[in-house]
């Protein structure tokens, strides 16, 4: 649990830099999931690491 926490937090960082879609290019914003991002403009999915 405390290893979550930690995680969290530097998570909480991570979701202000938000990543480009590489198919749609720099301006398009990849949405945050819990446990993925997507395109919401190609529908280009990727999962994000654990741990
Ligand atoms: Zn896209």
């Amino acid at each position: 649990m405390l290893k979550r926490e930690l995680y969290k937090v530097d998570n909480g960082k991570l979701l202000r830099e938000r990543k480009f879609c590489p198919k749609c290019g720099p301006g398009v914003f990849m949405a945050e999931h819990e446990d993925r991002l997507t395109c919401g403009r190609c529908g280009y999915t990727e999962r994000k690491k654990k741990k």
